[in-house]
């Protein structure tokens, strides 16, 4: 049997053709990137495409956990969306306004 080999562009690893995915396109009939670097690439190229709101809840739940359980909780207390309650909790709060426009008003 003559095993043919190849060295992947990613992982600089030399392996035999059959680790590396078909690509009728291609001069060898196979990618230049071994199945498992394929894989991982692939991998990241779906972690990207996830929704913001999971990549949000993601982030609250791991740096902000409490802010994550109180609009949690709110969202499900009054029914509504998760979204919506967390872009209301990040709207300027009225008094927090007033004092911009204190602020603006003195300095001009
Ligand atoms: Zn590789």
């Amino acid at each position: 049997m003559n095993e043919e080999f190849q060295i992947c562009i990613e992982c600089h690893e030399e392996k035999v053709l059959e680790d590396f995915p078909i690509d009728r396109r291609a001069k060898t009939g196979y990618k230049k990137v071994c199945k498992s670097c394929f894989n991982e690439k692939y991998k990241d190229r779906n972690k990207k495409v996830v929704s913001p709101e999971k990549v949000i809840k993601e982030y609250l739940n791991e740096q902000v956990p409490e802010v994550f359980k109180a609009l949690s909780i709110q969202s499900i207390a009054e029914e509504r969306d998760f979204m919506q309650v967390f872009i209301e909790s990040i709207q300027p709060k009225a008094e927090f306004i007033n004092i911009v426009n204190q602020y603006k008003s003195k300095n001009s």
